[in-house]
């Protein structure tokens, strides 16, 4: 590895967070990651001496972020990358689902996300140099029914990434929206908000998916620590890319995706410009 950065990664308890984690420690770069149990902070610091910290936060707790980013600042050093991977998946229904499921959605995926930026670009942009990593998903992208809440925070994410990108890049700060598909991690087990069943008019559309993202949890496509590798190759790269898809499942998906959007605005284009004038 050429040079060694700080990390700072959210969530690095388990999944996407813990193996980017171990795989930027075994290259060289000092990583603080955050977690939510002093338990969990010294099992994570155990894992490399004088290059793993930890700090106890919750991205919902948004005025803690800002002391707590100063705080590594001064006793850790200058966070070179921010790695926004804390976040959890909300499945339901969406009429069947309360607008708190919602709200605590928004809050973990794209409040707690913004809040982490917003505390981390002043020293970012003082310096003239970063790179922010928002793990969004291929759910970014395209949707299915049953995940709208996590659908929509994760489009938001996409959105707000793309539109600071392009804000800060005359400051040499990067922005990375990194979408993965299907990865083994904890994310459709422990992890995941289901909201309980009560309309018998979705049993059919929705039964059989939920079923099978539970019998799929552990056993998907992906693999966590290979998307470390390539996260960690965005994180060396001198032009890093906007978007990062992240396995073959998001590449097909999101490709169709793109196709059937580009058929239907041609299906439509003269509608469209009616407007005009
Ligand atoms: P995971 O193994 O469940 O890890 C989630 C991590 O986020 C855990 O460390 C968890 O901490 C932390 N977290 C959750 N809510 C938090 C909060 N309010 N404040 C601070 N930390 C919080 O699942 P994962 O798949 O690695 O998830 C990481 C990211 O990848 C998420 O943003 C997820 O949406 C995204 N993603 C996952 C997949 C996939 O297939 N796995 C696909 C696309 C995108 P605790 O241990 O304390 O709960």
């Amino acid at each position: 590895m050429s040079s060694s950065k700080t990390l700072l990664i959210t969530g690095v308890s388990s999944g996407f967070g813990r193996a980017l984690a171990k795989e930027a420690l075994a290259v060289g770069h000092k990583v603080v990651g955050t977690v939510r149990s002093t338990e969990a902070k010294r099992d994570f610091e155990a894992l490399f001496a004088n290059a793993a910290f930890a700090r106890v936060l919750d991205v919902t707790d948004f005025d803690a972020i800002g002391g707590i980013v100063a705080e590594i600042e001064a006793s850790v050093g200058p966070i070179d990358v921010l790695v926004n991977n804390a976040g959890y998946g909300h499945e339901g229904i969406m009429e069947e689902s309360p607008l708190s499921e919602m709200r605590r959605q928004f809050d973990v995926n794209v409040f707690g996300t913004v809040a982490m930026m917003k505390a981390v670009l002043p020293f970012m942009r003082e310096r003239r140099r970063g790179h922010i990593l928002n793990i969004t998903s291929m759910g970014g992208h395209i949707t299915m029914p049953g995940i709208a809440y996590y659908c929509g925070s994760k489009f938001a994410l996409e959105g707000i990434s793309e539109a600071l990108g392009k804000e800060v890049k005359p400051f040499g700060i990067a922005v990375t929206a990194v979408a993965p598909g299907s990865f083994r991690t904890d994310w459709a087990g422990r992890s995941m908000a289901r909201t309980p069943r009560s309309i018998a008019d979705y049993d059919r559309i929705f039964d059989p998916i939920r079923k099978a993202r539970e019998e799929k949890s552990g056993k998907q496509l992906g693999d966590p620590q290979k998307a470390a590798c390539a996260m960690l190759a965005a994180i060396a790269a001198d032009c890093p890319p906007t978007h990062l898809l992240l396995g073959s499942d998001a590449l097909g998906l999101v490709r169709d995706k793109l196709s059937a959007l580009a058929e239907e605005i041609r299906a439509w284009e003269a509608v469209t410009v009616s407007t005009d004038g």
